[in-house]
C-alpha cells in the first residue's frame, strides 16, 4: 500500500470486551461496547476524538461503585461524562466512559429556608430550575448550555454564566460534593469545619491536602491570576484565595471548591449540594451600540461601575450572522441604531420594579456623559429581552454553522484579562489572528474580561500548526496582562498542557502531589490537567491526517454543503468543489460539532426518539457521529451498515433538527439518504415497498373499500396481517373510502388562470376527501379562483403525488420521477404566478425541502417558492389586505391546536392559530408538543408502536385527554389525527380536525346571520 494513502480507520476486536463481560454481572445499567456505541462517546463538543474501552450508562449509584471496582482490578482509566458538551476534549478518554445523564438525575434534598438543593450529578440545568421556579429560587449559574448540560458536568468543568458577574462561577455556588475516590471510599466534601469527622482515608486526605497549602500559600500568591474567570489547573487556592470574588462569604476553605472545575480527575460526583439565589423579580435591559469593538471594550469598566449583573458582548459578525438567520433578524433589529461594529448588552435586576428600571436611567446619563446616549437601545418587556438572550446564547452555535472545512476553533476562546487591558488584548489578538491569515468573531462576557472568540482553522490541513502558535503568541500577552488563559471551558485535552506555563513547575508538581493523594493509580480521567498530552497531537483529532471520507453516489443532491471557506471573509467556494468524495453528504454530516443541543427537553420538537429513551443513538448527535464514523470507513467499506441503520431506526423523520439544531442538521434528510443508500444495497423489504407505493395501489384498495376497512373491524386479521405486513395488530388502519375525492375520474387542473392551484394529496383524496371541499369552500368564499392540481394529459391519469412515501422509505428514484411529474403539471402555474396551496403539511412541505433536494433545478426552486399551506396562504392574503373571509361564531368556544412537526420545521404551525383566531369568540390555543409519535408510517409498524405512544404520552396525549369535551382537538397532519384519536381510544375517544374544517364550519352565507355552527368528526 502506498504509504502516503490516507488509512481507513478500522475498529478491530473491542479490548473493552473482557471489562464489559465483567461490568455485565455486576451492573444494571446498560454496558456498551460494539463499535458504533462506542464510536458514539468518541467525541465532546471539541476537536478532539478518543475511543473508549466500553461505556457504561449507570442505572443507580451502586452501578458507579460496581463499575469502579471493576475498573481498579482490571487498570482501567473512568471517565465521567453527563451532556458531553466540553469544548476541550474533558470527556474523551480511552476507558470505561460513564454517561450519568440518563439515570442519574433526582433531586435528593431541598432546604427552602437555607436555599440549598441536593441532586444528582445526570439533572440538567434547566430541567432543576424548572422545579425551582414554584419556590421562587434557581440555580444562577447561567451557562448557554442550560438545556443540556448536568450539574455533575458544571462542577467537573468549574462552569460559569453570563451573569457570573452577580453570582459568580460554579465554584462559588457548590456548598457540598459528596464523592467517590477511585479506591471506592465515599467522602463528603464541604466546609472545612465538617472535615473533622471523616473517615480516616479522608481525614488523611484533607491533611496532606492542608500540608500542600501551607507550604505552596506564596506560590499560589505568586503565580494564579486574581482574576474571577480562572478555571485551569485545581483551585489550589482555596488555602489562599486569589480570586476577584472569595470562594466562601467568610473566607474559609470548603473541600468541596477543590473538586470543583477537576474535569473528573480527582473523583465521582456522586451527589452536589448546591447554593440557590432568589429569581430576580425585575430584569431591565440596555443595549449600547458602539462605533467600533475597540470603543466597547474601552468603555466596559465604567459599565461595570454601574452594578450591571451582566455585560455581554456582540460584535459585527456575529450581528450580521444573526441577521440572516429569520428567527433571530427581527430580534437583532430591535436592539440596533444604525450600522454599529458591536453592541453590549447590559442587564440590571432588582426586587423593585421602579429601581431597576432606574438603573437604566443611570445608564443613559453615563451615556449622556460621553455623548452616545442616542446609541442606547432600551428592552423594557421581558418577552423581548429574552428573545435577545437567546441569540446571545445561540452565538457560538451561530457561527459554527459555517460550512466548509475551515471551522472556528476553540483553543484561546475564553482567556481572561482584567477590564483596563480588554480593548488593546482584542486589538493585539486579531493582529495575531490576522498575521495567521484567519480572523476570529468575538462574544460573550466582556464584565468579567472573557471574551469568547475562535480563530478558523482547517484542521484537516495545516490547522494543528497554526493553533500553536496562535496559542503561543496569545499566551504571551495574557501574561504580559495577568490575565487567565482557561477563563471559562476548562482544560481537557486542548489546554492541560498549559496548566504549567499559567502556574509554573513548582505549582505544577504541586497540582501533581493534589492529583496522586486523590487518585494515586491515576485511572480518574487521566491526561487531564495534570500529565496532559499535546494540544496538537494529531492522533487525537476527530479529524486526524489520515481521515478519510468514502465515496458515495448519493441520491440526493448535496453540492450545498460541499464548499470550502475562506478563512478571512467566510467567503464559500462554489457548491460541489469542496471535494467531499461523498458529494458534500459527509460534510453535510460533520456540521454536527456535537454541542447537544439536540438533548434539550424544553418547548421545540428535536428530538422526540431522544426525549423518550434518553439513549445517545437515539440523539441526532448519536445518528451524525454514527453516520460521520460510517463515512470515515470506521464500520466497512459502505455506509449501508446495520449500525446506522439501528441508529437511525427510531429517527421519526420530524425535521425538527433542521430548524432548531443550530448548525443545521437535517437527519430527517440524511435519513432519506441513507435508506436510499440502505435499499440500493439491500433490496426493498416487502413492508417498505408496501408504504412506499401506496398512492400507486390506493385507487385500489378505495374501490374495495369495505374489504379493506374489515381489518380494523376484525382482530384476527390484524393478528394475522402483523408478521406478513410489520403493522401493528394493535393500530387501527386509516378508514379507505370510496367517495374519493373526484371520484375514480382524475380531476381536470380547471380554470388555467386560477389564482390558486389546489394540491389534493394521496391521504386527502382517499381518506379525508371533506377536508378538499372544505378547502375549496373556504378559497371560493374569500373569492379565490381555484383549480384542482392534476397531471398534465399526456401523463396519465394516476393523481399528482408529492413522492413522500417513497422519500421516506428512500425510493428516492421513484421519488424523482413523481416530482418531475409534478413539476411538469404545475411549473406553469407556478410561473405565471399561482399559489400552490396544500392541506397536509408533510406532502405539501416536500413540494418546498425535498424537490430542491432532488436536484431538479430551478424549475423545482420556483414551484417550492409558490408552495403554501392553505393558512399560510390566507394569513398572506391577509396581511395584504386582499382577504375577505365572512366567519362567524362556532358552538364550541375553544380550540387547541397541535402542529406538524414539518409545519413547525417551515415556521407554518403559527399561521393555523392565526387563522382559527379570525373565528369571533373562539379561544385558541397551541398544545407544546414535540412530535406525535406517528409521523406518517412510523407508528404503524409493530416494532415502533410502543415508542410512537411514548412520544405521543409526552405532552401531546395528556394535553387532549384533559381537555374539555367540546373543545376543538385541531391537527393538520393525517398521522397526528391518527395518532390522536388511536391513543384516546381507551381513556375516552377524541376526535381531531384539520384546521382547514374548522375554517369551513365557521363561514357565513352573505346574510351572515346564521346560528353558531358545530364543527365535527362526521364525513360530509
Ligand atoms: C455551544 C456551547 C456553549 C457553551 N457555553 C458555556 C458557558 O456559557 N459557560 C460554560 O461554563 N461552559 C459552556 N460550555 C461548555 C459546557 O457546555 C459546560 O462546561 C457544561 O457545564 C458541561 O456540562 P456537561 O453535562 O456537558 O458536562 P460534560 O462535558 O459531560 O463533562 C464535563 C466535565 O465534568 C466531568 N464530570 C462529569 N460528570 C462527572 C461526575 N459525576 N463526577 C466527576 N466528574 C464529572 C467530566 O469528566 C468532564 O471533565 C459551552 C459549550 C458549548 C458547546
Ligand atoms: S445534531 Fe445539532 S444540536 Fe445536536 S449536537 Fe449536533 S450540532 Fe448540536
Ligand atoms: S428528524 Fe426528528 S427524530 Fe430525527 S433526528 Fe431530527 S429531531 Fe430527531
Amino acid at each position: 500500500m502506498n504509504a502516503s494513502a490516507p488509512q481507513p480507520l478500522v475498529f478491530h476486536a473491542r479490548p473493552g470486551r473482557d471489562i464489559a463481560a465483567r461490568l455485565a454481572n455486576v451492573v444494571t445499567g446498560d454496558v456498551l461496547t460494539d463499535a458504533a456505541s462506542c464510536a458514539r462517546y468518541s467525541t465532546d463538543a471539541s476537536i478532539y476524538q478518543v475511543q473508549p474501552l466500553a461505556v457504561l450508562v449507570p442505572a443507580s449509584d451502586d452501578d458507579v461503585r460496581a463499575a469502579m471496582d471493576v475498573c481498579a482490578q482490571a487498570s482501567v482509566p473512568i471517565i465521567a461524562r453527563g451532556a458531553g458538551s466540553s469544548q476541550c476534549g474533558q470527556t474523551v478518554g480511552a476507558g470505561l466512559v460513564v454517561d450519568h445523564s440518563k439515570h442519574l438525575t433526582r433531586i435528593i434534598a431541598f432546604d427552602a429556608a437555607a436555599r440549598t438543593v441536593t441532586v444528582e450529578p445526570g439533572i440538567v440545568l434547566d430541567q432543576l430550575n424548572g422545579w425551582l421556579r414554584k419556590h421562587g429560587l434557581w440555580f444562577p449559574v447561567d451557562v448557554s448550555t442550560s438545556a443540556q448540560c448536568t450539574l455533575g458536568g458544571m462542577a467537573g468543568n468549574n462552569s460559569c454564566g453570563s451573569r457570573s458577574l452577580l453570582y459568580g462561577n460554579m465554584v462559588h455556588n457548590v456548598v457540598a460534593i459528596d464523592a467517590r475516590l477511585a479506591d471506592g471510599t465515599d467522602a463528603r466534601f464541604g466546609p472545612e469545619r465538617d472535615m473533622d469527622n471523616a473517615s480516616p482515608r479522608l481525614r488523611d486526605l484533607v491533611a496532606s491536602l492542608r500540608a500542600i497549602g501551607a507550604r505552596e500559600r506564596d506560590e499560589i500568591a505568586r503565580v494564579v491570576p486574581r482574576v474571577m474567570r480562572r478555571v485551569g489547573g485545581y483551585n489550589a487556592d482555596v488555602f489562599n484565595p486569589q480570586s476577584e470574588r472569595p470562594y466562601t462569604a467568610d473566607g474559609s476553605v470548603n473541600f468541596a471548591h477543590l473538586l470543583v472545575g477537576s474535569e473528573g480527575t480527582l473523583a465521582w460526583t456522586r451527589t452536589l449540594t448546591l447554593q440557590l439565589a432568589p429569581l430576580p423579580r425585575h430584569r431591565a435591559l440596555g443595549v449600547v451600540n458602539f462605533a467600533s469593538l475597540h470603543a466597547a471594550m474601552s468603555s466596559t469598566s465604567d459599565l461595570v461601575a454601574l452594578g450591571p449583573s451582566a455585560v455581554e458582548l456582540v460584535d459585527r459578525t456575529m450581528i450580521d450572522l444573526a441577521l440572516a438567520n429569520p428567527a433571530f433578524r427581527p430580534v437583532v433589529e430591535r436592539a440596533l441604531t444604525g450600522e454599529p461594529e458591536a453592541i453590549l448588552l447590559v442587564e440590571f435586576t432588582g426586587d423593585d420594579a421602579a429601581a431597576t428600571r432606574r438603573k437604566l436611567d443611570d445608564l443613559e446619563d453615563a451615556l449622556a456623559r460621553r455623548g452616545l446616549e442616542k446609541q442606547l437601545v432600551k428592552i423594557p418587556q421581558a418577552a423581548d429581552q429574552k428573545a435577545l438572550w437567546d441569540v446571545r446564547k445561540a452565538g457560538l452555535n451561530i457561527m459554527m454553522s459555517l460550512r466548509g472545512d475551515g471551522k472556528p476553533v476553540s483553543f484561546v476562546e475564553d482567556c481572561a484579562v482584567p477590564l483596563a487591558h480588554l480593548a488593546d488584548y482584542v486589538d493585539r489578538l486579531s493582529g495575531i489572528f490576522r498575521r495567521h491569515g484567519t480572523r476570529g468573531t468575538w462574544y460573550a462576557h466582556a464584565s468579567v474580561g472573557t471574551l469568547h472568540v475562535r480563530p478558523i482553522l482547517d484542521m484537516r490541513r495545516d490547522g494543528a500548526q497554526k493553533m500553536r502558535a496562535i496559542a503561543e503568541e496569545t499566551a504571551a500577552i495574557v501574561r504580559e496582562y495577568k490575565g487567565a488563559f482557561s477563563g471559562e471551558h476548562g482544560d481537557g485535552l486542548v489546554r492541560s498542557e498549559w496548566v504549567s506555563w499559567q502556574f509554573g513547575p513548582r505549582l505544577t508538581r504541586a497540582l501533581e502531589e493534589i492529583k496522586d493523594l486523590f487518585d494515586p493509580a491515576g485511572r480518574m480521567n487521566p491526561g487531564k490537567i495534570v500529565r496532559p498530552t499535546r494540544m496538537d497531537d494529531a492522533s487525537l483529532f476527530r479529524f486526524p491526517p489520515a481521515h478519510r471520507t468514502l465515496a458515495v453516489a448519493t441520491g440526493l443532491d448535496w453540492s450545498a454543503w460541499d464548499v470550502q471557506n475562506d478563512p478571512l471573509t467566510g467567503a464559500l467556494s462554489a457548491p460541489g468543489s469542496g471535494a467531499d468524495p461523498a458529494q458534500g453528504f459527509a460534510k453535510a454530516v460533520e456540521m454536527c460539532n456535537n454541542n447537544g443541543h439536540c438533548r434539550k427537553f424544553d418547548a421545540g420538537t428535536m428530538c422526540p426518539s431522544y426525549r423518550v429513551t434518553r439513549d445517545e443513538i437515539h440523539l441526532t448527535r448519536g445518528r451524525a457521529n454514527t453516520l460521520r464514523h460510517a463515512l470515515s470507513g470506521a464500520f466497512g467499506a459502505s455506509i449501508a451498515s446495520s449500525d446506522v441503520r439501528a441508529a437511525l431506526d427510531l429517527c421519526v423523520g420530524c425535521k425538527g433538527c433542521r430548524r432548531e439544531c443550530p448548525t443545521g442538521i437535517d437527519m430527517a434528510r440524511m435519513k432519506i439518504e441513507f435508506e436510499h443508500q440502505w435499499q440500493r444495497e439491500h433490496g426493498v423489504a416487502l413492508r417498505d415497498r408496501l408504504i412506499a407505493f401506496l398512492p400507486r395501489w390506493a385507487p385500489f384498495a378505495a374501490r374495495a373499500a369495505p374489504l379493506m376497512n374489515l381489518r380494523n373491524r376484525m382482530p384476527a386479521i390484524a393478528e394475522l396481517m402483523q408478521r406478513p405486513t410489520g403493522i401493528a395488530a394493535r393500530r387501527s388502519l386509516p378508514r379507505w373510502r370510496r367517495d374519493t375525492f373526484g371520484g375514480d375520474a382524475q380531476t381536470s387542473s380547471g380554470d388555467a388562470g386560477a389564482d390558486v392551484v389546489l394540491l389534493v394529496d394521496t391521504f386527502t383524496r382517499y381518506f379525508e376527501p371533506e377536508n378538499a371541499d372544505a378547502a375549496l369552500r373556504v378559497l371560493r368564499a374569500a373569492g379565490f379562483s381555484v383549480a384542482i392540481a392534476a397531471p398534465n394529459a399526456a401523463d396519465g391519469s394516476r393523481p399528482l403525488c408529492c413522492g413522500r412515501t417513497f422519500l421516506a422509505q428512500g425510493l428516492v428514484d421513484e421519488a424523482r420521477r413523481e416530482a418531475v411529474r409534478m413539476l411538469d403539471a404545475l411549473s406553469p402555474h407556478a410561473a405565471r404566478g399561482a399559489t400552490i396551496v396544500g392541506l397536509e403539511p408533510s406532502c405539501l412541505l416536500t413540494l418546498r425541502d425535498e424537490f430542491v433536494a432532488l436536484g431538479l433545478g430551478e424549475r423545482a426552486r420556483t414551484l417550492a417558492s409558490r408552495a403554501l399551506l392553505i393558512e399560510e396562504f390566507l394569513v398572506l392574503e391577509n396581511e395584504a389586505g386582499r382577504l375577505d373571509l365572512p366567519l362567524g361564531a362556532l358552538t364550541q368556544r375553544r380550540a387547541l391546536v397541535h402542529g406538524h412537526c414539518h409545519q413547525k420545521a417551515f415556521d407554518a404551525a403559527g399561521a393555523v392559530v392565526k387563522t382559527l383566531r379570525w373565528i369571533p369568540g373562539l379561544d385558541v390555543e397551541a398544545i407544546e408538543s414535540s412530535c406525535c409519535g406517528m409521523a406518517g408510517a412510523f407508528g404503524y409498524g409493530v416494532d415502533h408502536y410502543d415508542v410512537s405512544m411514548r412520544m405521543a404520552e409526552l405532552s401531546l396525549l395528556p394535553a387532549v385527554r384533559t381537555a374539555a369535551a367540546d373543545t376543538l382537538i385541531v391537527a393538520d397532519g393525517t398521522s397526528c389525527r391518527h395518532q390522536i384519536a388511536d391513543g384516546t381510544r381507551e381513556s375516552g375517544p377524541r376526535d381531531a380536525v384539520h384546521a382547514i374544517r374548522v375554517l369551513a364550519g365557521a363561514l357565513r352565507d352573505a346574510a351572515g346571520a346564521a346560528a353558531p355552527t358545530h364543527v365535527d368528526r362526521t364525513l360530509s
